[in-house]
């Protein structure tokens, strides 16, 4: 079996036929993820006997029956360990089941391994996890992308067939372009929180991760939904994303924002989206050049939105309620100091304090008002934009991935891998990022990603938009 390049679509289908068992399935990623997870380190958690039992009652006709998903360590499943990737959730066992979790069961999904990731989801590269580094499959050198590195390295690694993960401001979306998967940021509300670890409420949502267009239209139609136990997901019907998935992009319009290709890309990385959108020319779309004239205050607005309300978000980290407690605090204001000073990374930290001062008092109207205000700029932006064209064509990451500890000591420079894809969060709308080649560096082929943005609640347009270029441009 070649689980480095097996679809969830392929295995679905091979199951179905009897030509592979669910039982199967999971021991062969079990023993890959033993094999290379050493040297990639992609996996934080994996409980092999209970995926395995589940792998024998599976029922095979269900949507995604026997199919084995990685899921970011931000989402709780009942009875695992959910730290987010931070010291101060330690020892926290999940004590149920997120909505995605519970719809992923209910189509005959098996949950198997948590991934590593950002602490608590800040980050662009991993490197924040307090539990260890994740690697590049594609260069062990070099970082994954982030936060959701896990989730994108043991894809491209072979060592899962798909995952979750979860986007505030392009964490599927930039750790996929950087290891070459597909992943899918839904509108917001589109898909239930419930479960997630929050970091910014007004832009977090759960995605898919996968190695094919079809696939994470797969995953959509079973997490997408209004959920009650979230009252953000919005409550209106959920398309059948896989019919509408092969009718391609002739005689539809799409959009190249001029402000996407800034100084600061990198001329190869730029051509490759170039020779994306030549793909769609020759598809039978309409190429138009659009402005989105807001975009460049997106990553300073970003950082305000969602350091505010991490700041807030994160106060419940107390080490009273949840993980780990610090001993030895004489009052409760001490064992709040310790326990976060001790339980949180310098990143979380960093994010703390830069979200406590725009919202106070002061400070509020010239940061935290402002910002929102931009918000509302950028939103307009893009409705503008979609009353001319259908969807938008962007790179989704600046530069392929670079080398790990590159940048650690200057957190702007990471922050600005984030340029093309915060934009999508603040607005609300939906966003996917596609590979599309690769770039040579240091004798490795280092992959890139195209993004392509759609109207809030036009999933089915963007699934349809990528799989066009996907058929045109792979065996799949
Ligand atoms: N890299 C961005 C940040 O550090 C986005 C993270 C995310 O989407 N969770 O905030």
């Amino acid at each position: 079996m070649e689980l480095n390049t097996l679809t969830l679509t392929e295995a679905r289908q091979k199951i179905r036929a009897g030509e592979l068992s669910p039982v199967a399935l999971i021991d062969a990623i079990n023993d890959t993820a033993n094999r290379v997870d050493e040297k990639i380190g992609g996996y934080v958690f994996r409980d092999y006997e209970n995926a395995r039992a589940q792998a024998a009652q599976a029922d095979i006709q269900l949507p995604l029956g026997g199919i084995p998903i990685a899921i970011k360590d931000a989402i709780n499943v009942k009875g695992e360990p959910c730290t987010a990737a931070s010291k101060v959730l330690e020892g926290y066992i999940a004590p149920y089941d997120a909505t995605v979790i519970s719809k992923l069961r209910a189509a005959g999904a098996i949950p198997f391994g948590r991934t590593n990731m950002d602490e608590l989801a800040m980050g662009s590269t991993t490197e924040t996890s307090a539990i260890q580094i994740t690697r590049n499959p594609h260069d062990t050198e070099r970082i994954p992308g982030g936060s959701s590195g896990g989730s994108a390295a043991v894809i491209a690694g072979g060592e899962a067939l798909a995952a979750l993960g979860s986007d505030t401001g392009g964490s599927i979306r930039q750790p996929a372009a950087m290891c070459g998967c597909v992943g899918l940021k839904p509108s917001y509300g589109r898909v239930s929180r419930y479960g997630l670890a929050a970091f910014a409420s007004s832009l977090d949502q759960i995605g898919p991760m996968t190695r094919s267009v079809e696939d994470a239209a797969l995953i959509l139609q079973v997490i997408a939904g209004h959920d009650p136990l979230d009252s953000t997901s919005l409550d209106v019907p959920v398309p059948n994303y896989s019919a509408q998935l092969g009718s391609g992009v002739r005689g539809m319009k799409l959009g190249v924002p001029k402000e996407y290709f800034i100084e600061g890309l990198d001329v190869r990385v730029a051509t490759r989206v170039r020779e994306a959108i030549e793909t769609y020319r020759n598809l039978g779309a309409e190429i138009v050049e659009v402005s989105l004239p807001h975009t460049q205050y997106a990553v300073a607005s970003y950082y305000i939105i969602a350091t505010a309300e991490a700041s807030a978000n994160l106060a419940r980290l107390d080490g009273v309620r949840y993980g780990r407690r610090a001993a030895g605090g004489k009052d409760l204001a001490e064992h709040y100091s310790r326990t976060r000073g001790e339980g949180f990374g310098h990143e979380v930290k960093r994010r703390i304090i830069l979200g406590t001062y725009v919202l106070s008092s002061g400070y509020y109207d010239a940061y935290y008002l402002r910002a929102q205000k931009v918000r509302t700029l950028i939103r307009r932006d893009f409705e503008e934009a979609f009353q001319k064209v259908d969807a938008l064509i962007s790179p989704t990451i600046p530069s392929p991935a670079f080398k790990i500890g590159e940048h650690v000591k200057d957190p702007l420079q990471i922050y600005l891998t984030d340029i093309f894809t915060t934009a999508a969060n603040l607005a609300g709308i939906c966003a996917i990022s596609i590979p599309c080649g690769s770039v040579k560096e240091a004798g490795r082929q280092l992959p890139v990603g195209v993004q392509i943005l759609a109207p809030a609640f036009q999933e089915d347009r963007l699934l349809c938009i990528a799989r066009a270029y996907e058929m045109a441009t792979s065996t799949r």
